[in-house]
């Protein structure tokens, strides 16, 4: 029989954010995988738990989880798996240790607790019952996916999550401003820290203070969708400027057979269908 990879939640800050359960999980492992031991040890030592550890990290956590599931979790030992902060798996390697255990068949537990899109979801008010995670923005080397990702905002309706680090804030929330426009933000730094801050705005607002202030600590953005509405009478005030032609041939011209442009057509311009075939006749 082979082990148990449970994933434990850690503070994102506050020592006091862990669970009883996760306490007595690090305490009963044979091992625990810790993103940053050093970070570890002191959550270790705050609640006395004395479990071998091993380093587990972005920059080996291919072969280190092979070698985890070969010389652990397959010889029958079970192994916690933390991250240096929060939920192992959301931006971080333990998403790769609980895919390769899946895959062979070993079972994988999670452990809720803290997790910094959560607590800055929730802190910012914004509508949460359907919402987009996105996590670090693609490095700008990856020029087309972070495009894409960007794209994407633009269009968004949902409350949208991204993780940021301090020396990138200032460029990224440009990039934002410029893809999504003007929006709602909510600036969530440090949470459950001594200087916790969740501070609402809007993008441009958010720009102009971060060319002035250095940024510090650690952020969430939570962004607020597009306003459905909003974007309802950007695209009737689009085609208001096409005349019926321009709309037919702005469907035909992607390959849409004239009966089902016309269609379209008139659904886009809140009009009948008839109308719209009386408009062609007399142009
Ligand atoms: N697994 C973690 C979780 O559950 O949230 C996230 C790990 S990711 C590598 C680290 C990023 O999470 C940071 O760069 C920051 O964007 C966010 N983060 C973590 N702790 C935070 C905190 N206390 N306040 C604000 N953001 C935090």
């Amino acid at each position: 029989m082979s082990g148990t990879l449970y994933l434990c939640a850690t503070p994102i800050g506050n020592l006091e954010d862990i669970t009883l359960r996760v306490v007595h999980t690090l305490k009963s492992v044979d091992l625990i995988a810790a993103e940053d031991t050093r970070n570890t040890r002191k959550l270790l030592n705050h609640y006395d738990i004395h479990t071998p550890m091993t380093s587990y990290h972005e920059h080996n956590k291919y072969e280190k989880a092979d070698e985890i599931i070969r010389t652990a979790l397959l010889q029958g030992r079970d192994v916690a798996c933390v991250s240096d902060a929060g939920t192992p798996a959301i931006s971080d390697p333990g998403e790769v240790l609980a895919a390769k255990c899946i895959e062979q068949g070993i079972r994988v537990t999670s452990l809720p607790g803290a997790c910094a899109l959560i607590t800055a979801l929730t802190m910012s008010g914004m509508p949460a019952r359907r919402f987009c995670f996105e996590g670090f923005l693609p490095p700008r080397e990856d020029k087309r996916e972070r495009t894409r990702v960007l794209e994407r905002l633009s269009e968004e309706e949902r409350t949208t999550i991204f993780y940021e680090a301090p020396h990138k804030l200032r460029a990224t929330l440009k990039e934002l401003y410029a893809a999504a426009g003007e929006r709602k933000i909510t600036i969530c730094r440090e949470l459950t820290k001594k200087y916790e801050e969740a501070v609402p705005m809007m993008l441009s607002e958010a720009v102009s203070f971060y060319d002035e202030h250095d940024p510090r600590g650690e952020y969430v953005l939570v962004i607020a969708g597009r306003d459905p509405e909003e974007k309802k009478a950007r695209d009737r005030a689009r085609w208001q400027r096409m005349s019926v032609e321009e709309h037919m041939a702005y469907y035909e011209n992607q390959g849409v057979p004239h009966k089902e442009a016309m269609k379209k057509v008139a659904a886009d311009r809140g009009v009948s269908k008839r109308e719209i075939y009386s408009a062609l006749l007399s142009q």
